[in-house]
């Protein structure tokens, strides 16, 4: 079976192809630079690459980039998507390439008959942010959508362009008959396989170098292995439909501290997170829909060693 895999190099979509390889699909992965050793070793280097991954260049904003690519495959994961919360041009360094780059992907999509099914990897973000209040007996599914006008007026743009793009790509899979599924994880935690940092893991490694002091948070946190397989559910469980919340554990900062400490008392982390702010409420986010994926979460300590032992491992973290 053949398969896409839009922004191949990225972080999650790095354990996407891993696993696809694994499980014997054929891999037509697209990245920005196949000339940058920096994100295409590591994949060139997975058990099964040599015979079944093949690299394309291609770009979110290029019209058309993408027609050559989806081809003759069965089914397309679009992951590629900038993720930064620092930017000076929300516009053009975020909001473009979700939003427009995600429908130049499905316009592709839309042209190639063999394509059964789309998966897009959205986020917990385009969920959350919906204006209903948050409190312990709150539980965020999958009807819950953020609004985008609320994103904009906070100037939350990471959150605006992952709400205006998975808005967009459900309107146009209705108007063009495509079979579409959104896979929404919160933030993705777990081993990195490239050898650069992603926003989310970057995060983690400035709490535990000091760099940053633990904000007065609540975190919804998922492993990227797990973030990984439920693509791969989404595309092979012909049931699969609609979106799907990926959250493992909902948790307050100050408990991510305490699970730390246990694990690794000898890094020098804060005794407790910032409280300058009033606590922050927990709340749950439904697993429902995930488990009926066949889905089962990594415990978050787990998690959380794997990702500590990795930033070690690439000399992130002494
Ligand atoms: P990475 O930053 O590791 O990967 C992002 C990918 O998007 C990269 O491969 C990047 O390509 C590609 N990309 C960005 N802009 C363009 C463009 N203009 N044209 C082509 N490709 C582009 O991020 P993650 O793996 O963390 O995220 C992957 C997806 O998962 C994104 O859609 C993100 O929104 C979503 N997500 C991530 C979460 C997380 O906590 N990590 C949580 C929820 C959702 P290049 O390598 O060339 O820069």
């Amino acid at each position: 079976k053949v398969v896409c895999v839009t922004g191949a190099s990225g972080y999650i979509a790095s354990w996407l192809v891993k696993l696809l390889l694994q499980r014997g699909y054929r891999v037509k992965a697209t990245v920005r630079d196949p000339s940058d050793p920096n994100k295409t070793e590591h994949l060139l280097a997975l058990d099964g690459a040599k015979e079944r991954l093949h690299l394309f260049k291609a770009d979110l904003l290029e019209e058309g980039s993408f027609d050559s690519v989806v081809d003759g495959c069965e089914g397309v994961f679009h992951t590629a998507s900038p993720f930064y919360h620092i930017v000076t041009d929300p516009q053009a360094e975020l909001i473009d390439p979700a939003l427009k780059g995600t429908l130049n992907v499905l316009r592709s999509c839309a042209k190639v008959p063999s394509i059964k099914r789309v998966v897009i990897t959205s986020s917990m973000v385009a969920v959350a942010y919906s204006g209903k209040p948050l409190a312990p007996d709150v539980i965020i599914d999958e009807t819950w959508f953020s609004d985008a006008a609320g994103c904009e007026k906070s100037k939350l743009w990471y959150m605006l362009s992952k709400t205006l793009a998975e808005e967009a790509a459900w309107k146009f899979a209705k108007e063009n008959a495509i079979d579409m599924v959104a896979i929404n994880p919160g933030l993705v935690i777990g081993p990195l396989l490239q050898p650069t940092l992603n926003t989310s893991v970057e995060s983690v490694l400035k709490l535990v170098n000091g760099s940053e002091r633990f904000p007065n948070v609540t975190y919804r946190l998922v492993d990227v292995r797990d973030v990984a397989g439920a693509h791969i559910l989404a595309i092979e469980n012909p049931s699969a439909s609609g979106r799907y919340c990926l959250v493992g554990r909902v948790i307050h900062c100050s408990e991510v501290i305490k699970v730390l400490h246990q694990l690794f008392p000898h890094l020098n982390l804060p005794e407790k997170c910032a409280d300058d702010k009033p606590f922050v409420p927990i709340y749950q986010v439904s697993k429902e829909r995930a488990k009926s994926l066949g889905l089962n979460f990594t415990p978050l300590e787990v998690s959380l060693k794997d990702t500590i032992e990795s930033l070690k491992e690439k000399n992130f973290l002494g």
